[in-house]
C-alpha cells in the first residue's frame, strides 16, 4: 500500500473514523457486503462514484430498504420525504470531494441534503473515494472542491452559473448557485460510525 494511503488510514483513526483501502470495484463490493447487512434501510447522497463504481446497483439489487433518491418522476415533496428518512438510515452512503492526508474530509453542497446525514442520524456513514480526491491539505482541499468538483457538477446538473462556461469558480451570486455549505468532518464522536473506503483507482471529480 502507498505511503500516503497508510497515512491517510492511520489519519483517520486517530480522528475515530475506520479507513480502508481496496484495489478495484470487485473488492470494494466483496466489502460493501460485509459492512452493509441484509435488511438495512440504506439512504445516499448524489455520488458519481456511487454510480461508476457499481455500489448503487450493488444496493438496488440486494435485499435493503434503499431509500433511492434516483428514482425517476419524484416530486419535490417525494424527495424531500427520502432526505428526511436518511436520518434514520442504518447506513447513508456517499462520495467525498475530498480527503486529506490528516484523515479530515471536505465537501460542498448545495440544499445540505447529502452533508447533514453525514454529520448525524445514521448509524453508519460510508465513504467511497477514489485516489484522485487525496489531498495533501485542508487548503489543497477546499480548492479542489471549489475549482474542480463545483464547476463540474454544475455543468452535470446543467445549471447556468458562470462556472459552466469560465470552467471556475468566481463565487458567484447566481440564483442556481449550488455552492452553500462548505463541511469539513474533522473527527466523529462515536468511533467508526464513518467508514471511509478508498479505492485504487481515480472516480468521479
Ligand atoms: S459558487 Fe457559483 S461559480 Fe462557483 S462553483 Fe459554485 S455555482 Fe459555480
Amino acid at each position: 500500500m502507498d505511503e500516503k494511503i497508510k497515512k491517510v488510514i492511520l489519519n483517520l483513526q486517530r480522528n475515530n473514523m475506520a479507513g480502508y483501502f481496496v484495489e478495484n470495484e470487485k473488492e470494494l463490493l466483496q466489502l460493501m457486503a460485509v459492512l452493509v447487512k441484509k435488511g438495512e434501510k440504506v439512504g445516499c447522497g448524489d455520488s458519481i462514484t456511487l454510480e461508476e463504481t457499481g455500489v448503487f446497483d450493488f444496493i438496488r439489487k440486494g435485499s435493503f430498504t434503499f431509500y433511492d433518491k434516483h428514482q425517476l418522476g419524484l416530486t419535490p415533496e417525494e424527495k424531500r420525504a427520502i432526505y428526511l428518512k436518511n436520518f434514520d438510515a442504518d447506513t447513508f452512503l456517499t462520495g467525498t470531494n475530498a480527503i486529506t492526508l490528516d484523515g479530515k474530509l471536505f465537501n460542498i453542497d448545495g440544499n445540505g441534503s447529502r452533508v447533514a446525514p453525514m454529520l448525524y442520524g445514521p448509524k453508519q456513514v460510508i465513504v467511497v473515494v477514489g485516489i484522485n480526491k487525496l489531498t495533501d491539505t485542508v487548503a489543497d482541499a477546499i480548492h479542489r472542491a471549489r475549482q474542480i468538483a463545483a464547476p463540474l457538477d454544475a455543468k452535470r446538473l446543467k445549471k447556468d452559473t458562470p462556472c459552466t462556461k469560465l470552467d471556475k469558480c468566481i463565487d458567484c451570486r447566481h440564483e442556481q448557485r449550488i455552492c452553500n455549505d462548505f463541511v469539513l468532518i474533522t473527527r466523529q464522536f462515536i468511533k467508526d460510525r464513518i467508514k471511509v473506503i478508498l479505492v485504487n483507482k481515480a472516480y468521479g471529480f
